[in-house]
């Protein structure tokens, strides 16, 4: 068995959250305070999640790249993938804020959306 001690991020609370395993199996979670901090806690023991931030080429923008970002988290174990989908993207601008630029990416439900809007160069 064994033991993996978190601190749930959800809020300011920070309770430290302590979770029995066997193999990957959970066994008990203990020190949480609110549902979301075992919920938090057996995410992140079983299949931890995160957002992804990263950029990406654009054309004919004021700047060269454009700042880009997951809609929700998707799992850690796809971020070698996701940023591979992520480097092959090239769009044009302009482009508006929160703009889909991958959809539903690696069918995690979380779509890949512009973090900023950005003018065509010169306009
Ligand atoms: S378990 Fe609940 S109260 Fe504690 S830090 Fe997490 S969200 Fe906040």
């Amino acid at each position: 068995m064994t033991t993996k001690e978190l601190i749930c991020v959800n809020c300011p609370m920070g309770c430290r959250v302590k979770v029995e395993m066997e193999g990957q199996t959970i066994l008990s979670v203990s020190g949480y305070t609110c549902p979301r901090g075992k919920e938090y806690a057996e995410q992140e023991c079983v299949r931890p999640m995160r957002i992804l931030t990263s950029t990406v080429r654009i054309l004919n923008g004021e700047h060269r790249v454009l700042p880009v970002i997951t809609n929700a988290d998707i799992p850690l174990d796809l971020m070698t993938e996701a940023m591979d989908v992520i480097r092959g993207i090239t769009v044009e601008a302009p482009v508006e804020a929160d703009q889909v630029l991958v959809h539903d990416l690696l069918h995690t439900g979380a779509d890949v959306i512009a973090s900023r809007s950005m003018r065509r160069a010169g306009h």
